[in-house]
């Protein structure tokens, strides 16, 4: 069992760490931003309410986000483990994932703080591709895909989100460090906390992260 909360500003490489570690440990994936994306490509009511915020790089209001994670925790494949990408975002909801947890007798084994400087920051997120089929995100310079423009398991041509646009990374950046950077702080004192080095390739950070865990590897049986 390992349960594990991804921090780190936009284009820090959260997803893109969890989407290995996911396949590295057979634990799921629960990313906010790809549900929310989901909801507003079908345009369902929630899709609709957090459409025009996702849009100019706000946070959606907590009790949305505290409802996706709950219903995400709930399900089957969700009980080995899970590596949260995105959330929490704020005091509010790192609060209301303790009592989420707590009251299914688990808790968080680690949260790991991805520490990239913001100049590297623009330059991944200005060069971001995104599947808006599975999520995966890659960069023509520093993570290409296999066939330019496609993503490398379903072949769905890659696409520019909205929110990456100059103006709304702009808005995400500040987003972050106004409520999101503090929970450095709420998690220090539990000792959950990793702060890992986040530049370097994909395949260097991971390794960075799968060494500061391994006190965790023995315990789950999927570990490699
Ligand atoms: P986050 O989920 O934290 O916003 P992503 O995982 O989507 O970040 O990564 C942001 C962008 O940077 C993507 O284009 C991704 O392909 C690229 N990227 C991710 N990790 C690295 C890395 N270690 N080195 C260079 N580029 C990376
Ligand atoms: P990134 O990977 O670049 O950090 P995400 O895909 O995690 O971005 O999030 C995209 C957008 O979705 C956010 O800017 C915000 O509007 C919304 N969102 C995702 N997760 C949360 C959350 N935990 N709380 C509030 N809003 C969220």
């Amino acid at each position: 069992m390992l349960n594990l909360v991804f921090l780190g500003p936009p284009g820090a490489g959260k997803g893109t760490q969890a989407h290995r570690l996911a396949q590295r440990f057979a634990i799921p994936q629960l990313s906010t931003g790809d549900i929310l994306r989901r909801a507003v490509a079908e345009g369902s009511p929630l899709g609709k309410q957090a459409k025009a915020l996702m849009d100019a790089g706000k946070l959606v209001p907590d009790e949305v986000v505290n409802a996706i994670v709950d219903e995400a925790l709930a399900r089957p494949e969700a009980r080995r483990g899970f590596l949260l990408d995105g959330y929490p975002r704020t005091v509010a909801q790192a609060t209301a994932l303790d009592e989420m947890l707590a009251r299914r007798g688990r808790k968080l084994d680690y949260v790991v703080s991805l520490d990239v400087p913001v100049e590297v920051l623009v330059d991944r997120l200005s060069g971001r591709l995104t599947c808006p089929k599975d999520g995966s995100t890659y960069h023509p310079r520093t993570n290409p895909p296999k066939r330019p423009g496609l993503c490398d398991s379903d072949s769905t041509p890659l696409v520019q989100r909205p929110d990456d646009r100059p103006e709304a990374v702009r808005r995400r950046l500040a987003e972050y460090q106004n409520k999101t950077a503090l929970l450095t702080d709420y998690y220090k004192p539990r000792g959950v906390l990793r702060t890992i080095e986040g530049v370097g390739t994909p395949e260097d950070v991971e390794g960075r992260i799968v060494s500061a865990l391994r006190d965790n590897l023995t315990a789950g049986p999927a570990n490699p």
